[in-house]
């Protein structure tokens, strides 16, 4: 049996949470839940400039709202902290003195000025930009003495010395298979720039060994930062390397990559709109591995229990909204009424329906609500829309719609509608209510199926279309009886005024 692996999820908290890094985050999860590992979440903080607090702090709400919860990290603790780079500089300047030491790593006195020039050179000759090696062959005396002096400096790494006389580093990766890059296109890079702060390939290096990582799982983009990792992995003397995943690209419909900018690419705008994270987390796992059953519609625990490697695919990922919608809505039909009523009271009291203290009685009266659209709601945010006409009911502008118009004024349907309204009692409408009072209107007026029940929905509703009405009148009634902020119209008098407004108004 193997060992419990170890997973890291390492953001920078440089923006939102993208679905792209969401995504990674997901895999290291599931990796870890389906074989019992341990699943870190470290903050790779060292782009002061970039980073803040405020946006690893969201981070987190983010990957807690998808329920992807941490064993070991920021915010979590754990044996192999601090978990912020920030937090770290000690370490990585020791370990990059001790390559120093070891001729591992050299300094390198290059202005930036200088390196910029180079650099510009070689890009204007068409060529790969690398560090010319310039320091590498100062003698160590005479670059002790300039340090001692005072001379500025970052720390270089020494590929040919890691390298020895390999012409070419082996990364095998559990998507990918085994892929070689020739030494020959790795410079001497930087490990720690001038300022002390590691930069990326060695700090990830550095504490993916130090938290004993087993599987790097992460973007396609790091692919080609792995041979530099694994040098560094064999100059710091790890005796064994994580096992390397790279995941395939997420692209966006029109095939260009799922832009950053796009709010839409965004964790937090999933959130926002009031999608089940169930659906976005199904939808994520999704997005570069098939599942062996062949399901679409996946729970947590069956992700868990299906997900492995062998089924993460090389070719880029499209990530398709309308997809990602349709299996949303059907999440969202099974979600237990109490937490489609949380969901729905956020959306409206963020769309100012209801007030801010909801009570327990409209709270559970949302439920019946949103249990009346759930399977065709990918999002939350739609309720207050698809509910509008309860709320906003006023006869003038149901007869905006041309069938409430219509229907009211055939003599045919209004015929029906009144008396309707006669036989509306000042009891609620329950549904064993509306169906006898429907069965009364058939027997007086000998009318039957649509030309009975549409001129009904209209004259009770206001509005043409909507659920089914043996569930929707009930909860207009029971709508009707709360405190809300704007009052919900019962049916009765939805129909009183609906035919009073079209008095006399002829087809
Ligand atoms: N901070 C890096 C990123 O967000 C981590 C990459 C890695 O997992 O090694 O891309």
């Amino acid at each position: 049996m193997m060992n419990a692996p170890r997973v890291r999820f390492a953001p920078s908290p440089t923006g939102e949470l993208h679905v792209g890094n969401a995504r990674t985050a997901l895999f290291n999860w599931l990796y870890a839940r389906r074989h019992r590992g341990v699943f870190l979440l470290r903050i790779e903080d060292t782009d002061v400039a970039r980073s803040s607090p405020d946006h690893e702090t969201r981070l987190m709400e983010d990957l807690r709202w998808l329920g992807l919860g941490w064993d070991e990290g920021v915010g979590e603790g754990g044996g192999d902290g601090p978990y912020r780079q920030s937090e770290r500089l000690a370490l990585y300047r020791a370990r990059a003195e001790e390559l120093l030491q070891g001729g591992l790593a050299y300094p390198c006195f290059c202005s930036p000025q200088v390196l910029e020039e180079e650099r510009a050179a070689q890009r204007d000759a068409g060529r790969a930009s690398l560090y010319t090696g310039r320091c590498r062959v100062i003698p160590r005396e005479e670059a002790m003495l300039r340090r001692r002096r005072g001379e500025e400096f970052a720390v270089r790494f020494n590929v040919a010395a890691a390298a020895g006389h390999e012409p070419s580093i082996e990364c095998p990766d559990m998507v990918h298979g085994d892929v070689r890059f020739p030494v020959s296109q790795i410079g001497d890079f930087v490990i720690l720039r001038r300022d002390g702060w590691p930069s990326y390939n060695f700090a990830v290096v550095v504490d993916d060994a130090l938290m004993r990582v087993t599987h790097v799982i992460r973007g396609d983009d790091h692919l080609s930062n792995t041979p530099r990792q694994i040098l560094v992995y064999r100059a710091l003397g790890t005796k064994t390397l994580p096992r390397f995943a790279h995941l395939p690209l997420i692209l966006g419909r029109d095939g260009a990559p799922l832009s950053k900018r796009e709010g839409a690419a965004s964790v937090v705008w999933f959130r926002e709109q009031g999608y089940p994270p169930e659906a976005l987390l199904n939808y994520l796992a999704l997005l570069g591995w098939s599942p062996p059953s062949g399901q679409d519609l996946l729970t947590r625990e069956e992700l868990v229990a299906q997900f492995d490697f062998d089924r993460v695919s090389r070719a880029p990922a499209i990530f398709d909204r309308p997809k990602l919608d349709a299996l949303a809505a059907r999440h969202m039909a099974r979600l237990p009424v109490a937490r489609l009523a949380e969901m729905a009271a956020e959306q409206m009291i963020e769309t100012g329906l209801l007030d801010r203290d909801v009570s327990p009685e409209i709270q559970q009266w949302l439920g019946r609500l949103a249990l009346l659209y759930a399977d065709r709601l990918p999002r939350m945010r739609q309720l207050p829309e698809a509910s509008a006409f309860l709320f906003e009911f006023e006869a003038r502008k149901s007869l905006d719609d041309p069938e409430v118009r219509k229907t009211l004024v055939d003599p045919k349907s209004r015929a029906v509608i009144e008396v309707l309204v006669r036989r509306l009692g000042p009891e609620s409408l329950t549904a064993p209510r509306f169906q006898a009072v429907a069965d009364e209107v058939r027997r007086e007026t000998g009318t039957k199926g649509r030309d009975l029940y549409h001129p009904i929905r209209i004259a009770l509703t206001g509005a043409s279309s909507g659920p089914e009405m043996v569930k929707l009148l009930p909860v207009i009634e029971e709508g009707s009886r709360l405190p809300l902020r704007k009052r919900i119209a019962s049916c009765a008098e939805r129909a009183r005024a609906l035919l009073s407004a079209t008095q006399g108004m002829s087809a």
